[in-house]
């Protein structure tokens, strides 16, 4: 899905600045469009989620969380809806549970963090 909305146009700029060298040292969890939600925190990489040793039950909670990412934003307007900033705060909500489990699956020393949307805030601009 092509957004033309600044996001989209950051999202574009970091991936090409993806660095194929980079060993991938630790982890972030973000919700993006259209994007599997673990990345590399370093180069920003996108990670196929399958790489990542995650029951299929917790991959799709994940598939249904991506999903939703974004709904707090009026794409034909550009703007946030109303309540904008409440949902998204619901879908951060949401993404830390996921994160708990994502964690718990990965192991408690496995250098992953959770980010929250930074679009409200952008929008809110
Ligand atoms: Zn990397």
């Amino acid at each position: 899905m092509l957004v033309i909305t600044s996001k989209g146009v950051f999202v574009i700029f970091k991936k090409l600045f993806s660095r194929k060298d980079c060993s991938h040292p630790s982890y972030k969890m973000e919700a993006d469009f259209s994007a599997d939600p673990i990345w590399c925190s370093k180069c920003e990489e996108n990670l196929d989620i399958d790489n990542f040793p995650l029951s299929e039950e917790l991959k799709e909670e994940l598939a249904e969380w991506i999903g939703d990412y974004g709904e707090w934003i009026d794409m034909e307007k550009d703007t946030l809806m109303p309540g904008g900033l409440e949902l998204e705060g619901k879908h951060d909500e949401r993404g830390l549970e996921l994160f708990n489990k994502v964690k718990a699956s990965l192991g408690e020393g496995f250098p992953i963090v959770f980010v929250p949307s930074p679009l409200g805030q952008w929008y809110k601009k």
